[in-house]
């Protein structure tokens, strides 16, 4: 990443001829991102591609790395974004697979792409996975960015750069979670929690799309409607119900054959008790808290899988934005300009969305 380091550092160096300055979003301490203008990346490197930054997708990771994180290793200041959508202004010598004016999003792990997992496609179990843009390392929210032409990933013709920007982590993530993971099948049920989220939402869209059952819970009436709306059979508000008490009597006793977490402590033991023997869950996430404890003789009477899911490989990004050109679009919270990225933050934070929040350049 020739041009990340270059921009961390550039701007310090008056003796080096100072290129157009260009806009940069920058943690600078906990809970405080600032402007930042600094130098334009030099021109992209031999297998590099540099990229117009138009739109970036929010993500609880980013409501992490900008409330500060103990056990993450980072240095401050730090550019902020970890998924994004944008133009190739131009490519580096040696470069074939895209060229200026593709329209393109990029795949924000710095992959080794030489390890077994690597080469056999499964990007997100990389054995020398460097860091994650935007959380470790410098992310996407700059006018322009140097990135390997090996993780960028053209977006089709209709597929607005609002609606790819969802494409490398949100759809990915869901579309690892149900399909590579829990293997979900048409005419399956499945629970999906905290229906109103940006992986929420798409996991409901996801589901039905392939004619599946879908139970999700939200946390008020407002959002149950919305969730109905989008396609969900049954909507628990899990304020007023218990869901596992719903989930039972919905399934006659018998269980769900997938659940989809992403809440943790709140639900996690809830989510385990809607599935059907041998059912499965998955998770991406504990917004609620890191830890907690789980019935074993349940786990192994009942035949549980449970699969960690984190990320999701160059080919998920793939499917989803074929997804989306098929008509399958993001839900779309708000759309709020690039100075008002903490405003997202604090929306995504208090939990008062339904859907995505889009940062626009
Ligand atoms: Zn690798």
């Amino acid at each position: 990443m020739s041009g990340a380091a270059a921009i961390a550092g550039g701007n310090e160096h008056s003796g080096l001829p100072r290129s157009k300055p260009m806009r940069t979003l920058s943690l600078v301490a906990d809970r405080k991102i600032e402007l930042v203008d600094v130098a334009a990346p030099p021109a992209p490197a031999a297998g590099e591609v540099q990229i117009a930054i138009k739109a970036i997708g929010l993500n609880h990771i980013d409501v992490w790395g900008w409330r500060g994180m103990a056990f993450a290793k980072r240095k401050l200041p730090l550019i902020v974004g970890v998924e994004a959508a944008g133009e190739i202004t131009s490519a580096g010598p040696s470069v074939a697979t895209c060229k200026a004016g593709d329209r393109v999003v990029a795949y924000g792990a710095l992959t080794c792409g030489a390890c077994k997992a690597c080469r056999e496609g499964r990007d997100n179990l990389c054995e020398n996975v460097g860091s994650i843009m935007g959380f470790h390392v410098d992310g996407f929210a700059r006018d322009l960015i140097n990135m390997p032409a090996r993780l960028v990933v053209p977006i089709p013709a209709g597929v607005s750069f609002r609606d790819a920007a969802c494409a490398p982590v949100a759809f990915g993530t869901v579309q690892h979670m149900l399909f590579d993971n829990a293997k979900l099948e048409p005419g399956e049920t499945i629970l999906v929690q905290a229906g109103g989220s940006g992986v929420g939402t798409t996991a409901i869209k996801m589901a039905k799309a392939i004619g599946c059952t879908v139970i999700t819970t939200v946390g008020d009436d407002e959002k149950a409607a919305k969730a109905k709306a989008l396609g969900a059979d049954h909507v628990i508000n899990y304020r007023t119900d218990r869901f596992e008490g719903v989930v039972r009597k919905l399934t006659r006793k018998k269980g769900v054959d997938v659940a989809f977490e992403h809440v943790g402590p709140d639900t996690f033991n809830g989510s385990l008790l809607c599935l059907k023997r041998g059912g499965r869950l998955v998770t991406c996430g504990s917004t609620s808290g890191q830890s907690t404890t789980i019935n074993l003789f349940q786990l192994y009477l009942q035949q549980y899988r449970i699969f960690g899911s984190f990320g999701c490989s160059i080919r998920n990004i793939r499917e989803s934005l074929a997804k989306m050109a098929a008509g399958l679009m993001p839900v779309i919270d708000t759309e709020v300009p690039l100075a008002e990225f903490e405003r997202g933050l604090n929306r995504l934070e208090s939990r008062q969305v339904f859907g995505k929040i889009i940062v626009m350049f």
